[in-house]
């Protein structure tokens, strides 16, 4: 049974001594015209199918800034068919993140839509889990099916950071700053992550691929593209013991997340919202 660590402090003493992280989400890339099977294993043909929505995260207080996950380039986009619509590291721009002097990303797994672009922080260090890195580079790779997600590259200029010391391997769970927490999920990717932050509102997790749409958790239902169905189940009991309410679980692909939350600015609608924020109600 996955138990919140101990690392994690009261709620009081967060109140009262910790400063609450901002938190933004960067659409950079959709993909339409889904069927219901790519959403959803033993989906109905006849059932609505979302299309996908690809972002990276912000996670920034006076103290730090941390970006989670860094997408994918033109290049991918193209061979993969993603509609591409600005690159997720310029568009840190938007929201006054210089990307040349960031120093922490938190990548949550290897997958091509998470972690292209590696060459472009020139001063960060990555937040990886052991798993992740072990698997996109052992045995299951030598099955199509599995590597599919993965692009050779991607996991290349990773090995040439971790022989650079710019790789943070975490095993588990790992509090990264007072108030910011991984966990290790796996399922979805063997070491996939996600991040527990806290915020104005409370605790909110950025769920990255342990929950594509807020349907995967909501109805239990699993994205196809796995490596352990129960690890995934398991993590959708994660989320609900992580979040301060499932309002607080944050997908990592639902073009929902653009309509139930607020836009940083008007000249962002569409491109970035905040999920510090409490989002309209759907959920
Ligand atoms: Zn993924
Ligand atoms: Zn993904």
């Amino acid at each position: 049974m996955l138990c919140v660590p101990r690392i994690l402090r009261t709620r009081e003493e967060f109140t009262l001594t910790i400063e609450p992280f901002e938190i933004f989400a960067i659409r950079y890339a959709h993909l339409g015209n889904r069927h219901p099977g790519e959403n959803f294993i033993l989906a109905d043909p006849h059932e609505f199918a979302s299309d996908l929505d690809y972002f990276v995260w912000v996670l920034r207080r006076s103290d730090c800034t941390f970006i989670v996950d860094t997408g994918f380039g033109k290049e991918a986009a193209a061979r993969r068919k993603r509609e591409w619509l600005r690159c997720p590291i310029e568009s840190l721009r938007l929201l006054g993140v210089d990307s040349g002097s960031l120093t922490d990303v938190i990548v949550t797994h290897l997958h091509y839509d998470h972690a292209g672009n590696l060459d472009k922080l020139p001063r960060a260090r990555f937040h990886l889990q052991d798993r992740d890195m072990a698997y996109a580079t052992g045995r299951s790779m030598s099955h199509p099916m599995l590597r599919a997600p993965f692009d050779l590259e991607n996991i290349q200029v990773m090995l040439k950071h971790v022989y650079s010391d710019r790789v943070v391997f975490h095993d588990g769970d790992a509090e990264l700053v007072p108030g910011l927490t991984l966990h290790r999920v796996g399922g979805h990717s063997a070491g996939l992550q996600i991040a527990r932050v806290w915020t104005r509102r409370g605790w909110v997790v950025v769920a990255s691929d342990a929950s594509h749409f807020y349907a995967n958790f909501q109805q239990r239902r699993c994205f196809p593209v796995v490596c352990n169905i129960a690890e995934m189940l398991e993590g959708f009991n994660l989320l609900y013991r992580l979040a301060d309410s499932p309002d607080h679980i944050v997908p990592g692909h639902d073009p929902l997340v653009m309509k139930l939350y607020p836009a940083v600015k008007p000249e962002l609608e569409g491109i970035a919202v905040r999920l510090d924020a409490a989002p309209s109600s759907r959920t």
